[in-house]
């Protein structure tokens, strides 16, 4: 997922929306399962990536949501693997993430979900903070956002003696350039939102 979010859709039904914020048609797809045999995550899914795309051909509001409170779309790595192998050239990976970002907006994030979008907002902050990833930041912010105060609390201090961790950040020269994307991004959003 990225910092920013797809611009917000005027469409009503949700594969109208994938394909107003992505270009990808869900109606592309004809179901040979090729995106789910080489899903690395596939086992681990509550849906398989070709159902997910299932859910939104039938046309049912219910179903949509359904594909949006999945466990499935926040699996997905976006390692592209689908898009890659479909022979309709359809861009799952893609279709994942804009998902991700409905999912998000409408309140629908499945709950063992949450770990997941607390890393990537720990991840964001980050970058947004300080230009770059600052792995002892990131996993401090995950741990107070998570409470997962212990896990694998004892690699850290094999990494930090091999110096593999480094305990504050590096200040970088295009620091100021990347806030200003992450402003201008939320500045974006929030226009969006209004109108
Ligand atoms: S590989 Fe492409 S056509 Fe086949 S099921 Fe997946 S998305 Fe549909
Ligand atoms: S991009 Fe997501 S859905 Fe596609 S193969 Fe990778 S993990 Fe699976």
């Amino acid at each position: 997922m990225t910092a920013s979010s797809h611009p917000k859709s005027t469409a009503h039904d949700l594969p109208s929306q994938v394909k107003q914020n992505t270009g990808e048609s869900v109606f592309n797809c004809y179901q040979c399962g090729k995106c789910t045999a080489g899903c690395p995550l596939a086992a681990e899914m509550d849906y398989s990536p070709n159902q997910i795309v299932r859910m939104l051909q039938l046309g049912i509001p219910e179903l949509e949501e359904e594909a949006l409170k999945t466990f499935t779309i926040w699996l997905c790595l976006t390692c592209e693997t689908c898009s890659a192998r479909c022979p309709q050239e359809v861009d799952l990976a893609a279709i994942m993430e804009y998902l991700r970002q409905e999912s998000l907006r409408r309140g629908l994030v499945h709950p063992k979900a949450k770990d997941i979008l607390a890393f990537h907002q720990a991840f964001l902050d980050s970058i947004r903070k300080n230009g770059r990833l600052h792995e002892v930041g990131l996993v401090a912010a995950y741990k107070m956002k998570t409470l997962h105060l212990l896990q694998d609390v004892l690699v850290a201090p094999k990494l930090l003696f091999r110096g593999k961790l480094k305990l504050f950040p590096h200040s970088i020269a295009g620091k100021k350039a990347v806030q200003k994307i992450f402003k201008r991004t939320i500045q974006e959003e929030e226009k969006e939102d209004h109108s």
